[in-house]
């Protein structure tokens, strides 16, 4: 098997290490891949949306799992699909919208894998109903540090100890996914501006439970009595009798289609992205959202997946890349929501991709990000004066309400802060220690974070 020694970065192209980086392309050579791995041990790696270091490795092994594809059954009937964890969501709505059926959790990009939803535990507009991606995975096939392959579900220490484990369990190899049934491939969405963080809460609050999927885009530039001031969008699947005799006829209802703009550059000028630009286009795109509107409909790329339409879009920032800051506080801490909200606005900081969601019951995975509250993601340049300090006293904040920082986002946080973070971290690494005692499996945010 070949394997290449070359610099590897998340999404956020913050802090490139190099690696040996390893393709399997059968469960065989995964496994003789993990035996042999080296000292530095090693990581498998799906498509690298992770926006940290959670998939890459310094001076040891990357495995590459995007080679291992397959999509093995299909129970349209029962809706279920068993595939490898290399294959994409994108594939999944190409091969499972015609049927009817749609992935149970989608994040903000559809390309990312199997095996990197399961190793992040990741969430979706529709946390709030659906929970993270592996509340719907029935059972998955794991390749540990002893060459094993263990076929593990729900309650096992294993299986909990994976959802969200970020690659440090061992090799997902297939999973078996329980589906949502959907009669069109187009949403009915719900837009509404809020005039404020308050006004924001609680219209999150009283009306989120109408809809299957629920998210706001804030704007943090905004100050004074404007603050966290947002456009709600609400939506769910489009039955099929909404749609209308005229356009059922002129479409197919269950078409799965995908605008592709063209790259975005590989540079662009320093300062493209400063609080003016910014704070323009935040004004703007306040001002196009309707006040309020509802029926409208829209296709799943536009109200899943608008930034996958340009493909490279994270080099907009630049050279030195940027941060992508999420953290959830609890119920109760709006106090912790608001402070935080406001310090960003007044640092003037320039992020025009800032989310703000309402999460419902938390998941069993033992480093599963989601707690029932309040999470709030956002892009900044990495290059901002003072980010490293002023993100550090966020975490503080964070950790003080009882909240956490997302590892899959994460590029920066100090470990002293993770064990409040996390209550269960104590149980992961001791599961760690005894499954695979010689740290076969290893990243830079393990040995950065010491997990
Ligand atoms: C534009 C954008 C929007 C996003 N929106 C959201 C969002 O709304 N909600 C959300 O939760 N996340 C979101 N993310 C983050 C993303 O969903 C996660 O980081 C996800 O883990 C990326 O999957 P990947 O296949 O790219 O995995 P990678 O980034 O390659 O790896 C992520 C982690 O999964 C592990 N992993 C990957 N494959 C396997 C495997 N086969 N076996 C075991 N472990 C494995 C890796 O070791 C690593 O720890 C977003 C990312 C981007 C770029």
């Amino acid at each position: 098997m070949a394997a290449d020694t070359v610099p590897v970065t998340g999404w956020g192209r913050t802090a490139p290490t190099t690696a040996r980086l390893i393709r399997p392309r059968t469960y065989e050579e995964a496994a003789a891949a993990v035996r042999n791995c080296g000292v530095r041990g090693g990581i498998p790696r799906g498509l690298g949306r992770a926006y940290g270091d959670a998939a890459q490795n310094a001076g040891g092994s990357v495995l590459d799992m995007t080679g291992l594809d397959r999509i093995h059954t299909i129970d349209a009937g029962g809706g279920t699909v068993l595939c490898d964890a290399g294959v994409s969501l994108h594939r999944l709505m190409e091969v499972l919208l015609p049927l009817g059926w749609f992935v149970p959790v989608t994040p903000g990009t559809r390309f990312v894998t199997v095996g990197g939803a399961i190793g992040a535990d990741i969430h979706g507009k529709n946390h709030h109903v659906s929970g993270s991606f592996t509340r719907h995975v029935l059972s998955l096939e794991l390749l540990t540090a002893d060459g094993e392959i263990h076929t593990v579900g729900h309650g096992t220490p294993l299986f909990e100890a994976t959802a969200g484990g970020m690659g440090l369990t061992g090799v997902i190899l297939t999973a078996t996914i329980r589906l949502q049934p959907v009669e069109t491939s187009l949403m009915r969405v719900a837009t509404e501006r809020a005039t404020d963080l308050d006004d924001l809460m609680a219209r999150l609050t009283a009306t989120d439970h109408h809809h299957r999927y629920s998210v706001a885009w804030i704007d943090l530039l905004a100050r004074g009595a404007a603050t966290g001031r947002a456009v709600l969008t609400r939506g769910d699947h489009a039955p099929l009798e909404s749609l209308g005799r005229r356009a059922r006829a002129r479409r197919d209802p269950l078409a799965f289609r995908t605008p592709r703009l063209p790259a975005a550059p590989a540079f662009l000028p320093q300062g493209l992205l400063s609080r003016t630009t910014v704070g323009l286009f935040n004004e703007f795109w306040y001002r196009k959202a309707p006040r309020a509107r509802t029926g409208a409909l829209q296709t799943i790329p536009a109200f899943f997946h608008p930034l996958d339409g340009v493909p490279h879009w994270n080099r907009v920032y630049g050279r030195g890349g940027f941060v992508q800051y999420q953290f959830v506080v609890g119920q109760g801490q709006e106090d912790t929501l608001r402070r935080i909200v406001n310090r960003i606005s007044q640092r003037r900081c320039p992020s025009f991709l800032a989310v703000l969601k309402r999460f419902g019951d938390a998941d069993p995975g033992w480093l599963s990000f989601p707690l029932p509250g309040w999470t709030l993601a956002l892009d900044l340049p990495a290059s901002l004066p003072g980010l490293g300090g002023f993100l550090d006293e966020l975490d503080e904040e964070v950790a003080a309400a009882g909240g956490r920082v997302y590892l899959a986002k994460d590029s920066r946080l100090r470990p002293e802060l993770l064990t409040a973070m996390y209550p269960r971290l104590d149980d992961f690494r001791a599961l760690r220690a005894e499954l695979d005692p010689r740290g076969v499996f290893m990243s830079d945010l393990a040995r950065r974070l010491d997990l």
